[in-house]
C-alpha cells in the first residue's frame, strides 16, 4: 500500500502512465518532475503508457458508462488517478451529422465536432484542463503562456479554477473578446507588438527571471494529452469505426498529433482497427508553414514571413512539434491546404446558415478545404468525412 497522495508529493506509482519520451530523439525523461522540452534536443516530450495493463482494466463497454467529459478517459491521462482534475467539464462535445451541407456539397456523410461547446468556447479547453491539473499536481503557483488568444483564454479560466496565478502573452491586435476574457478571470495580460512567435520569447524570458511555469504549446508534454482526447472521443462516437477522412485547422497542431498518438494508443489497446483516417492539415493562405514544408518533403517546417490572417488560432509561424505533423500528415495518407480568408469566412455563412452552427474561421476552412479536395477528387463524394468546428464565431465578432 502507498501512502496517500498530496497535490505537492505526486505519486505516479501504480499508474498506467509509465514514460515521457522525446518525440525526435527518443531521450527518456524523468516523469516524476516537471518536465518541459527535452533536455538534449529541445523538442517536444510524449507520454506513454502501459497499455496493455490499461486495456484489461477499462473495456469499452465500461466507457460507456463514465461521465460526460474528456476524464472518461482518465487511465490514459497522466494525472495520478487519486488527484481531483482541475476541470470545467471539458469535452464530450457532440459528433453531428450535417446533412444539409452534406447534400449541398454532394456528399454522403458529412459530421462537425462541434468544440465550440467546450469552457472557454473552444477546444483549448482540453489542453488546459490536463495541463493545469498536471501543473498543480507539481506545485506550481504561477504559469505564463504566449497565446493567439484562445488558449490564453482557456489558461486563465483553468488557472483561476486551479488557484494558480497566470500570466499572459498576447499580441496587440488580439480580439477583444480574448482579452476581456483573460481580464475577468483575473489573469495578468501583457499585450506584445508582433505575433505569437515574439509572445513565446517574452513568455519564456519572463519565466526565467520569475520562475515561472511556461505552459506554451508543445513546451510540456501534457496540453497535448488533453486534445488526444478529440481522438478517442470520435472513436468511441462513431462506435469504434473512424472516419475516412478527417479536416483539421492547424496552428500548432496539438490537436493534429494528438489525434493521431490517439489512434496508435486505441490500435494497440485494441479498440479500434488498422483502418486510419487520411488527416487533412488545413491552414490560412496568409499563414501557411506547414503546407509548404507538406508540398517540399521537408522533415521541418521553415518559420512562415509577412504573417497575414483573421484565423486567429492558425497564426502561428513556427511550430516547436512541425516533424511530428509533417509525420502524422504523411503516415496517414493526408494532406495539407492553405485557404484564403475570404473563402473562410463564406464558409462560416454557408455553415451557419445551413447546420445553424456559428463557426469559428478556422473550424470555417475546413469547409472551404473540403470544398477544394472535392473539386480535385482528392476527396471522394462517398467518403465519410468529419471536420472540426474549433471554436465559437462569438470569438471573432470583430472578424466576422
Ligand atoms: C489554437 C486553435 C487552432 C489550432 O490548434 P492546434 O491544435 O494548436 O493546431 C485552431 N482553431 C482554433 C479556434 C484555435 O484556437
Ligand atoms: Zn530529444
Amino acid at each position: 500500500m502507498r501512502s496517500r497522495p498530496r497535490w505537492d508529493q505526486p505519486s505516479f506509482e501504480s499508474m498506467f502512465y509509465t514514460r515521457l519520451v522525446c518525440g525526435l530523439c527518443s531521450t527518456v525523461h524523468d516523469r516524476s518532475v516537471l518536465q518541459s522540452v527535452c533536455k538534449k534536443c529541445g523538442r517536444p516530450l510524449l507520454a506513454q503508457y502501459d497499455l496493455e495493463s490499461v486495456s484489461k482494466y477499462v473495456s469499452k463497454p465500461e466507457l460507456k458508462t463514465r461521465q460526460p467529459s474528456l476524464w472518461r478517459y482518465r487511465e490514459l491521462l497522466p494525472l495520478p488517478l487519486d488527484l481531483e482534475p482541475v476541470t470545467l467539464c471539458e469535452g464530450w462535445t457532440p459528433l453531428m451529422p450535417a446533412p444539409t451541407l452534406a447534400r449541398s456539397l454532394g456528399i454522403k456523410q458529412l459530421l462537425i465536432k462541434d468544440e465550440s461547446r467546450n469552457p472557454t468556447a473552444t477546444f483549448k479547453a482540453r489542453g488546459m484542463s490536463v495541463a493545469v491539473s498536471m501543473a498543480k499536481c507539481f506545485g506550481v503557483k504561477a504559469i505564463a503562456a504566449p497565446s493567439a488568444g484562445n488558449a490564453a483564454g482557456a489558461l486563465a479560466a483553468y488557472a483561476a479554477r486551479a488557484g494558480i496565478e497566470a500570466h499572459l502573452f498576447l499580441p496587440k491586435d488580439t480580439p477583444r473578446a480574448n482579452l476581456i476574457e483573460c481580464r475577468v478571470m483575473g489573469a495578468e495580460v501583457n499585450l506584445v507588438e508582433g505575433l505569437i512567435t515574439e509572445c513565446g520569447l517574452e513568455a519564456a524570458r519572463r519565466c526565467a527571471t520569475e520562475g515561472w511555469f511556461d505552459l506554451s504549446t508543445l513546451k510540456e508534454p501534457f496540453r497535448l494529452e488533453g486534445k488526444k482526447t478529440l481522438g478517442y472521443e470520435l472513436a468511441e462516437q462513431l462506435d469504434w469505426q473512424l472516419p475516412d477522412v478527417i479536416l483539421y485547422p492547424t496552428g500548432g497542431g496539438t490537436g493534429l498529433i494528438g489525434m493521431c498518438k490517439a489512434f496508435d494508443e486505441m490500435q494497440q489497446l485494441g479498440w479500434i482497427n488498422t483502418k486510419r483516417p487520411r488527416m487533412v492539415c488545413v491552414q490560412a493562405s496568409g499563414c501557411c508553414p506547414l503546407v509548404s514544408a507538406f508540398e517540399s518533403g521537408a522533415q521541418f517546417a521553415t518559420e512562415y514571413k509577412h504573417v497575414s490572417t483573421k484565423a486567429f488560432g492558425l497564426r502561428v509561424p513556427k511550430a516547436l512539434g512541425d516533424f511530428l505533423i509533417l509525420q502524422a500528415i504523411r503516415r496517414s495518407h493526408g494532406t495539407a491546404i492553405a485557404v484564403p480568408d475570404e473563402e473562410m469566412m463564406e464558409s462560416a455563412t454557408e455553415i451557419g446558415t445551413a447546420e445553424g452552427v456559428f463557426s469559428s474561421p478556422e473550424g470555417a476552412a475546413c469547409h472551404s478545404a473540403l470544398k477544394n479536395l472535392l473539386n480535385s477528387g482528392w476527396i471522394k463524394t462517398d467518403e465519410t468525412i468529419v471536420l472540426f468546428n474549433t471554436g465559437s464565431g462569438l470569438k471573432y465578432l470583430d472578424s466576422l
